[in-house]
């Protein structure tokens, strides 16, 4: 047994022109993050309860794409979503279209805890929310003036970007999974077809293995900036962006269409499993083999004690702690 160890992520995807003090604001973030969960994991916290506080923290926190500072939708409004998993009996709890609960993955833990089913979403999951007595706040709250201005940017960049369902004029142009991701007219980077720079890719996620060796993995986010209603990405989808068994615990971050076509979280864990690879080997080969020309990344822990992160865009806000003292964050 390899001890405690513990990763965050804070979205793959990262603006290469992102000013350097939003850089260091979210290095500060993850670095606090980090904090609270090794205190927890020192102090004999399962990794269930560990990955659920952390992740509470960066939703609580207006930094990243998740509760407060949620990416808008068409609308200029709020849906978020949120998945949990505990390694320890294969449990999970999901939840998508939130408008009014502060702290989406408490309450993708109380459908895993105290409901019946796995997964809850729209009007359901938030009567749900009422019964179980969340803090709930008004749609407004989770707004920031940066994601309102993104919206606009956002709704410009769609009239010039290509529409993935028509015939894509040029090569050098046009986007490369499905339409999905490649360059503006510019020849800027793009994702979703947006640029990069509003694209909103700041989804959180934390992976977590304690002491005893159990792992649990949970995700968060606000979706994709001027998606449509109702539209859910992988994030709370058990095996694609999220998933935890005996052997690891995966959070995955990116193209949310693409993660959901190569179940990439569970993908993670089959590769362990069936075919014998180590954390990182499969966290690569699921990376190389599976997604296509979709770009993503993720985190995960081994039952090992290991940590392996991998990601195919130019930067991942990420970082990892380990019981023997060990403290890393990067973005690049
Ligand atoms: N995967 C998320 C989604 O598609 C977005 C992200 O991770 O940036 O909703």
């Amino acid at each position: 047994m390899g001890g405690w160890a513990i990763a965050v992520h804070g979205g793959a995807g990262v603006d290469p022109k992102l000013p350097e003090e939003r850089q260091e604001e979210a290095r500060r973030v993850l670095r606090r993050c980090l904090g609270v969960g090794a205190a927890g994991l020192r102090a004999g916290l399962p990794a269930v309860d560990v990955v659920e506080m952390v992740v509470r923290e960066l939703e609580t926190d207006p930094v990243f794409n998740s509760g407060r500072g949620s990416a808008l939708t068409q609308e200029g409004t709020v849906e978020m979503e949120a998945s949990i998993m505990d390694g320890r009996g294969r449990r999970c709890g999901s939840v998508s279209g939130l408008t009014t609960v502060k702290n989406p993955v408490s309450l993708a833990r109380l459908v895993m805890d105290r409901s019946p089913h796995s997964y809850l979403a729209f009007h359901g999951a938030e009567d749900f929310a009422r019964e179980q007595e969340v803090e709930v706040v008004d749609n407004s709250y989770f707004i920031t003036d940066e994601n309102v201005r993104m919206l606009k940017l956002a709704k410009e960049a769609n009239r010039i970007v290509y529409d993935y369902r028509v015939p894509v004029p040029s090569a050098d142009t046009c986007s490369a999974s499905a339409g999905l991701v490649g360059a503006t007219t510019d020849g800027g980077l793009q994702m979703n077809g947006l640029p990069i720079s509003i694209y909103a890719p700041e989804t959180v996620g934390c992976v977590a293995v304690d002491s005893g060796g159990w792992c649990a993995a949970a995700t968060s986010t606000g979706g994709l900036m001027n998606k449509m209603s109702g539209r859910i990405g992988d994030s709370p989808l058990i095996g694609s962006g999220t998933y935890a068994c005996g052997a690891c615990a995966v959070s995955c971050t990116g193209e949310g269409e693409a993660i959901i076509r190569s179940t990439l979280a569970r993908d993670v864990a089959a590769l362990m499993e069936y075919k014998g690879l180590g954390l990182q080997e499969a966290v690569d080969y699921a990376l190389k083999e599976r997604l296509d020309e979709g770009k993503a990344g993720l985190i995960a822990v081994s039952r090992n004690g290991e940590v392996a992160y991998g990601f195919n865009t130019v930067g991942m806000f990420r970082g990892c702690a380990t019981e023997d003292g060990f403290m890393d964050v990067a973005i690049w």
